[in-house]
C-alpha cells in the first residue's frame, strides 16, 4: 500500500503568526502567564486536560500550554511521553506556526553553565538514555531531532546558544554522562526531544528555551538544587520568555530569520 505523503511545505518559510509555548510544570509557566496576561481556556483535552492560556502580544496569537496532572497521584506531568502528547494535542488543536518548550533544565559546569544561565536549542536535539544496539535503530533511539535555528531570538532572549539533551530521569547513570559530555550537551532536561520529534514530523518550527536550576557534574544531588531553585530560575526564565515573546510580536518574522 502507498502511504499517502503531505504537501511539502518548507518550515523555513512559514510566518509566525500564532505561538504554542508548551511548559511541563505550572510553577515554570506561571510567572509568564502573569507577566503577558494570558486568560486560562476550557482544556483542549477533556480527559487528559493541560491547562491552556492565551492572549495576544502585538501581531502575535499566543497559547500557553502546562501538561497537566497525573491522574493518580496529582504530581505534575513531565518527562517525554507526556510532552509528546501535550505536543501533538497542541499542534492538531493550536495550529501554531512555532512552537517554543520553555523550562528548566541541568547545566553542566564543564560548558560554564551557572544556575540561571539561558539557553537556546542549538543543532540536533538527543535523547541520551535511550539505548538500542542495532545499528538500524541507532538514530531512533538517540533523536537527533533538528531544532530551529534561533540565533535572533536567542539574542533577544538573552540566551546562549547550546545542545540540549532528554531523558526520563532526574540523576543520571554514568553512561549517560558519558553520552552527554562526550555530545558537549549543554541543557539536560525530561521534554524537549520528545517535543521536537513531533514538531519536526508535523512540519512545525521548533524552539527549546531551558533555564539551569541545577547542575548535573556537581556534587550536590540535582533534586535539591532544582527544589531549591526552581521559583527563583522560573521567575529568571519568564523575564526572559516575555522579552523574547515581545521580539516574536514586534513583527511577523519568517521562522528562517529566527
Ligand atoms: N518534583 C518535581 C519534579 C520535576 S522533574 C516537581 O514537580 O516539582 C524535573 C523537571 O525539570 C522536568 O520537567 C525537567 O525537564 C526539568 N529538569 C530540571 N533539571 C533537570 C535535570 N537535571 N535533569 C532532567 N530534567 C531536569
Amino acid at each position: 500500500m502507498r502511504v499517502p505523503t503531505r504537501p511539502a511545505r518548507d518550515p523555513a518559510e512559514i510566518t509566525i503568526e500564532r505561538v504554542s509555548v508548551l511548559y511541563a510544570l505550572e510553577s515554570e509557566a506561571t510567572p509568564l502567564v502573569e507577566r503577558l496576561g494570558l486568560q486560562e481556556q476550557p482544556a483542549v483535552d477533556p480527559q487528559l486536560r493541560p491547562r491552556h492560556f492565551a492572549g495576544t502580544v502585538g501581531t502575535l496569537h499566543v497559547d500557553l500550554l502546562t501538561l497537566g496532572r497525573d491522574p493518580r497521584s496529582g504530581t505534575e506531568r513531565v518527562g517525554t511521553d507526556a510532552a509528546t502528547m501535550g505536543a501533538y494535542m497542541g499542534v492538531r488543536k493550536l495550529s501554531p506556526d512555532l512552537l517554543l518548550n520553555a523550562g528548566t533544565c541541568g547545566g553542566f559546569e564543564a560548558e560554564g553553565a551557572a544556575v540561571g544561565t539561558i539557553y537556546v536549542s542549538r543543532g540536533d536535539l538527543l535523547f541520551h538514555d535511550r539505548r538500542i544496539p542495532i545499528a538500524a535503530f541507532r538514530q531512533q533511539a538517540e533523536g537527533r531531532w533538528p531544532g530551529t535555528p534561533a540565533p535572533r531570538l536567542a539574542q533577544a532572549i538573552g540566551a546562549r546558544e547550546g545542545v540540549v539533551s532528554s531523558g526520563n530521569s532526574l540523576d543520571c547513570l554514568p553512561g549517560e554522562l558519558e553520552f552527554m559530555r562526550r555530545e558537549r550537551v549543554c541543557a539536560k532536561d525530561m521534554e524537549a526531544t520528545a517535543i521536537a520529534q513531533v514538531c519536526v514530523q508535523c512540519g512545525v518550527p521548533f524552539v527549546a528555551v531551558k533555564a539551569v536550576t541545577d547542575l548535573v557534574d556537581h556534587p550536590e544531588p540535582v533534586q535539591d538544587a532544582f527544589l531549591r531553585n526552581l521559583r527563583m530560575v522560573s521567575a529568571l526564565l519568564a523575564e526572559r520568555m516575555e522579552a523574547g515573546v515581545r521580539w516574536l510580536g514586534a513583527h511577523p518574522r519568517r521562522a528562517g530569520d529566527l
